[in-house]
């Protein structure tokens, strides 16, 4: 924390947008939470707020879990980055293929193929799901299991099988991922979406754990001299981890909060090319007495 909600806004609307980038996270930020991720929606409003900061000239992307596709379907933002799967997946504005790192691409079949054979009768009967539509990982949800000891059990065993296999395992909330052998966060994804590049401001919007590595890269960027200041902006929620409040240089109140900002920044970055436009004309138009309107008798 330490960072106003006006100061964020101004340190946009002060800055050539060119060399603006405002990359935010899906799920929590840009879209309210849903019991099923499908329902996502990401309402008009805010669809229009992401535009007109486009419209503006500023550098918008998003960087989420999903897989890039998925969300690119659910923002319907042609002309931004998205970066999927923790920035395993990157779908550059207007492109097709998606692109993924070869040291990544390699276990995707393996992992698809040992979630596939491991997902068997019993864990089904139970009522563990797997979630194994590619892209490198295998989670099997064991959140609704009818008796979560015996699907424990049973995800313990693949789990040590995978690991046995190169594959690493991650334990999250209600379920277990198998996934490549690769450091893959929003840190990685972060990079892969500005490095190249030289930026005056840099901000980054996220709502949980995973988003604290965005801002540690946001960071990175400036210790390096690749962006002139960050802005890590946390969502508050009734969920809000601790570490993330900790790690942001400024809170907003949920996804409305974030609309709120994202349309106040435009609006600041407008009137001041506006402002900016009427100095030039003030500028450039020599001063000297107005002619008379016409039909106005001079006497
Ligand atoms: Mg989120």
């Amino acid at each position: 924390m330490g960072t106003t909600f006006d100061e964020a806004v101004a340190a946009i609307a002060g800055a050539d947008p060119a060399r603006v980038a405002v990359v935010s996270d899906f799920d929590g930020v840009l879209a309210e939470l849903t019991d099923d991720p499908a329902d996502a929606v990401m309402v008009e409003s805010m669809r229009r707020a992401v535009v007109e900061l486009g419209n503006l000239g500023v550098r918008r992307a998003v960087l989420t879990g999903r897989r890039s596709r998925d969300v690119a379907a659910l923002t319907r933002l042609e002309d931004i980055a998205h970066c999927g799967h923790y920035g395993a997946e990157l779908l550059v504005p207007g492109g097709v293929e998606v692109d993924v790192p070869e040291e990544w691409a390699r276990w995707t079949a393996p992992i698809a193929e040992f979630g596939a054979q491991r997902f068997d009768a019993p864990l089904r009967q139970i009522g563990v799901i797997l979630d194994n539509s590619g892209g490198g990982i295998a989670s099997f949800h064991y959140r609704h299991a009818s008796d979560e000891a015996a699907a424990l059990l049973r995800l313990r065993e693949i789990a040590a099988e995978a690991e046995d296999r190169g594959m690493a395992v991650l334990w999250g909330s209600g379920l277990m991922e198998i996934r490549p052998p690769v450091t893959m966060t929003k840190r990685e994804g972060m990079h892969r979406l500005l490095d190249g590049e030289d930026f005056d401001v840099v901000v980054y919007i996220g709502d949980t754990r995973p988003d604290i590595e965005g801002f540690r890269a946001l960071r990175e960027m400036v210790e390096a001299g690749q962006a002139r200041a960050a802005v890590c902006i946390g969502v508050r929620s009734g969920y809000t981890p601790p570490e993330l409040e900790a790690a942001s240089d400024l809170m907003v109140d949920g996804v409305a909060g974030v609309e709120r900002f994202l349309a106040e920044a435009g609006r600041s970055l407008a009137l001041r090319q506006a402002g900016v436009a009427v100095e030039h004309a003030a500028a450039t138009c020599p001063a000297g007495p107005r002619p008379a309107p016409a039909g106005l008798a001079l006497d």
